[in-house]
């Protein structure tokens, strides 16, 4: 756990979501308040439909809450506008998807470079740190690949990069590994759990994986719309890994942007 005075990274307040079905409101998020601290790697879990991709949508303003707040490193999303909002998202958070997202017309090296390209022109540096970064995730040599050259491992590699290229503060992975054999999800954690904790970014990582929210410091589930602490599930195999003994240990809900304790 980080100290307390070290200032949150993300702090999420009272956020609620509805969405519209017909003439009928359909909430997703109802409250949900979480404070996640400057090299904390945390779960997400939850439910299928249980709104986990539409908090990370809110969390970096693709979309607006209903109602709450939304701060990243202090700065608040609410009453940006939505223009604010995206060169904000470009500037300080990174994205890491189950189906990678690559576009495929644009070589590794191009995709790579994509999130430094939207902030303005490329310089040789920036080629240089897409290089290092390439080199990192053991993808050298194949930067003028196409993306469906490589196989979904490599092409997630290619994504953990491109998340960190133009060097956010703030990560967020929705399911990085939910298609890729566990094998090569372990290997694409263990780059995206290297990167970020090597810089002290914030990762919040969606995930059904027990072995993903194992590896996590704080797993937080949603839980009717609320945003709940729970303990990390422990290795297959271990005294506590039964997943009622879990759920009896659970703590109250998360006391939104008050920090952990
Ligand atoms: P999860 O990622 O946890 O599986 P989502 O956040 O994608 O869940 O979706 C939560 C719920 O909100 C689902 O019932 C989904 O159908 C609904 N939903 C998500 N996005 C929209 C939208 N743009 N319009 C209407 N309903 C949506
Ligand atoms: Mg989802």
């Amino acid at each position: 756990m980080v100290a307390h005075s070290i200032k949150p990274a993300l702090e999420v307040v009272g956020l609620s979501k509805a969405y519209r079905e017909g003439d009928r409101g359909h909430t997703i998020l109802k409250g949900a308040g979480m404070a996640l601290y400057p090299g904390e790697f945390v779960a997400l879990l939850g439910p299928s439909g249980s709104g986990k991709s539409t908090l990370l949508n809110l969390v970096s303003g693709i979309d607006v809450p209903d109602t709450g707040e939304v701060r990243v490193a202090g700065t608040s999303l609410t009453g940006m506008t939505e223009r604010d909002r995206t060169l904000f998202r470009r500037r300080h958070i990174g994205f890491v998807f189950q189906f990678f997202n690559l576009l495929p017309t644009l070589t590794v090296e191009e995709n790579l470079l994509l999130p430094l390209e939207l902030r303005g022109r490329i310089g040789p540096a920036d080629r240089e740190k897409a290089r290092i970064l390439l080199q990192r995730v053991g993808l050298s040599g194949r930067e003028r690949s196409f993306p469906d050259r490589l196989s979904g491992g490599e092409q997630q590699r290619v994504a953990v990069a491109r998340a960190l290229v133009h060097d956010p503060l703030l990560i967020l992975a929705d399911e990085p590994t939910g298609n890729l054999d566990s094998e090569t999800g372990a290997a694409v954690l263990d780059l995206l759990e290297e990167l970020a904790g090597s810089a002290a970014k914030t990762l919040l990582v969606v995930t059904h994986s027990n072995d993903v929210a194992g590896r996590a410091h704080r797993v937080l589930r949603i839980r009717d719309g609320a945003l709940v602490e729970t303990p990390v599930p422990r290795p297959t195999g271990a005294p506590t890994s039964d997943p009622s003994l879990q759920e009896a240990a659970g703590s109250g809900p998360w006391p939104g942007a008050t920090g952990p304790g």
